[in-house]
């Protein structure tokens, strides 16, 4: 097994393929070989290549052909294809960049740049498969579906950022007639400005003979507000050296042969489609990582924050010296409100409580529903006296007012029952979190036994 990844490289001519291997597994990758089309189906799904570099014409068909199997595998829908076309083919590489291929090498090539392309793209599709990985929360199916082709390109914020207003004005004008994105003009001398406003999709940098727009790339990489923004980097010139550091100093793109309005507008939207594509899984990813700590009927809290946070709370030192408190809530009778009226008026009456309970508690501490019809309530810092009263007012604010349901004539009378402690004493914080559950649960069953609606208080063992 390779250290770096395995890439598979596709060409009908057996001298390229023998020279791309050379230079690849010198630098440490694992290479497969395969000369056309046909069978390429089977060889992807048994090699699981990370890159596949394919000559732009292949004896029975083109990279365009291999660029759209790799996306119809699902498991395989963000592996990079990267073209290579001949030198001084211009209209070529535009059509590999119009087919969606993630970049196109004019061959001959150095193999510096080869490498760095090859790094930059596994770096990128190293981001996704992270968040994919994250995503793995989401039962199959709903996860961010699998890349397409050509995602339409959608409107994108795009900044242009050179050395001269002049080269910015000219640079503006030439996409403006093809381009649908919005585009802003920027002074690589006044990068203020364009961090100062709304963090655009895209950068478009004029890459100098000097090292200064090399050190502007980077430093746009490096910047929380643009990690995420596709970075193009255009040369002035064929610079095969200034190219590798771009993508080395993270580069997205690099327009390699002076500013040309096609090549660029290609590039953008490949690339916003690809960056929407990470926006929508980060998104996800973020959503999930939220709902994995709410219950979803409630929107309150679930167990698993509920254990945590109690952890947290027996960690943390008390601010005033009193300590944490501990509450179990139980609704009473719950199951004849769910025989009487319906599990509908049931849930009905859960949200409401929880909807009450949480308006009580306020800021000062958290409430979640640990069970069906039971809640925990959490206070970091709260007196003996303080909590009692707050679960008086806790289990008056579901027995004062009774509840409207949808099935019932008339609003239906509920009750709680609670159970309170607080480790004792409480500055030491030593007792297992099992231990205070054990005592909060022993004072609901209290609670429970003096007849419902109370609440009782059981001071945990030292
Ligand atoms: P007690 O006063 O002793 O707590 O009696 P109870 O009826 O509240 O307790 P019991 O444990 O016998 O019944 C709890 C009921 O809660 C049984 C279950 O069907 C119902 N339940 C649990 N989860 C849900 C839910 O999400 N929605 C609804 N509508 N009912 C639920
Ligand atoms: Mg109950
Ligand atoms: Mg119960």
């Amino acid at each position: 097994m390779s250290v770096q990844g395995t890439i598979l490289v596709l060409d009908g001519t057996s001298t390229n393929r023998i020279m791309l291997k050379v230079q690849l597994t010198a630098a440490w990758y694992h290479v497969v070989q395969a000369e056309k089309l046909h069978g390429l189906a089977g060889l992807l799904r048994r090699t699981h290549p990370d890159l596949v570099l394919v000559a732009q014409t292949l004896p029975d068909g083109s990279s365009a052909d291999v660029k759209r199997l790799v996306v119809a595998n699902p498991e395989l829908g963000d592996v990079p294809v990267v073209a290579i076309a001949p030198q001084n083919d211009k209209a070529a590489r535009l059509q590999a960049l119009a087919d969606g291929l993630d970049d196109v090498l004019t061959a001959p090539f150095k193999d510096t740049l080869l490498l760095a392309r090859i790094r930059s793209l596994l770096r990128a599709r190293a981001d996704t498969q992270e968040l994919q990985l994250g995503n793995g929360s989401h039962p199959i199916g709903f996860a961010e579906p699998a890349a397409t082709l050509i995602a339409p390109p959608k409107q994108a914020h795009v900044a242009i950022l050179t050395q001269t207003a002049r080269i910015g004005t000219l640079w503006k004008t030439a996409l403006s007639g093809r381009s649908r994105h919005s585009l802003r003009n920027h002074l690589a001398s006044n990068m203020r400005a364009l961090l100062s406003g709304s963090v655009p999709d895209a950068i478009l940098i004029e890459i100098g003979t000097s090292a200064a727009g090399l050190n502007t790339l980077a430093d746009l990489k490096s910047r929380g507000a643009t990690r995420h923004t596709v970075l193009i980097a255009v040369l002035a010139d064929h610079d095969a050296g200034l190219a590798c550091e771009a993508l080395d100093r993270g580069a997205d793109a690099v327009c390699m042969d002076g500013f040309c309005a096609e090549e660029v507008q290609l590039q953008l939207d490949n690339q916003v489609a690809r960056k929407a594509r990470m926006d929508r899984m980060r998104a996800t990813l973020k959503r999930g990582l939220a709902e994995s700590w709410v219950d979803p009927l409630t929107g309150l809290h679930n167990r698993r924050y509920a254990m945590q946070a109690m952890n947290q709370m027996a960690r943390q030192p008390s601010r005033t010296g009193h300590g944490f408190v501990v509450m179990l809530a139980d609704l009473d009778h719950f199951k004849t409100i769910n025989d009487r009226f319906g599990h509908v008026s049931g849930d009905r009456v859960l949200t409401e409580a929880a909807m009450r309970m949480k308006r009580t508690v306020g800021s000062a501490g958290f409430v979640a529903r640990i069970g069906g019809e039971e809640f925990m309530i959490g206070l970091p810092d709260s007196s003996p006296t303080g909590a009692i009263e707050l679960a008086k007012t806790l289990r008056d604010c579901i027995s004062k007012t009774p509840f409207s349901l949808p099935d019932a004539s008339a609003p239906v009378p509920v009750t709680i029952s609670i159970g309170l402690t607080a480790p004792n004493p409480p500055l030491t914080h030593s007792e297992p979190l099992e231990q205070l559950l054990k005592s909060a649960d022993s004072a609901l069953y209290a609670a429970k036994k003096a007849g419902r609606n109370q609440v009782r208080v059981r001071q945990s063992a030292a």
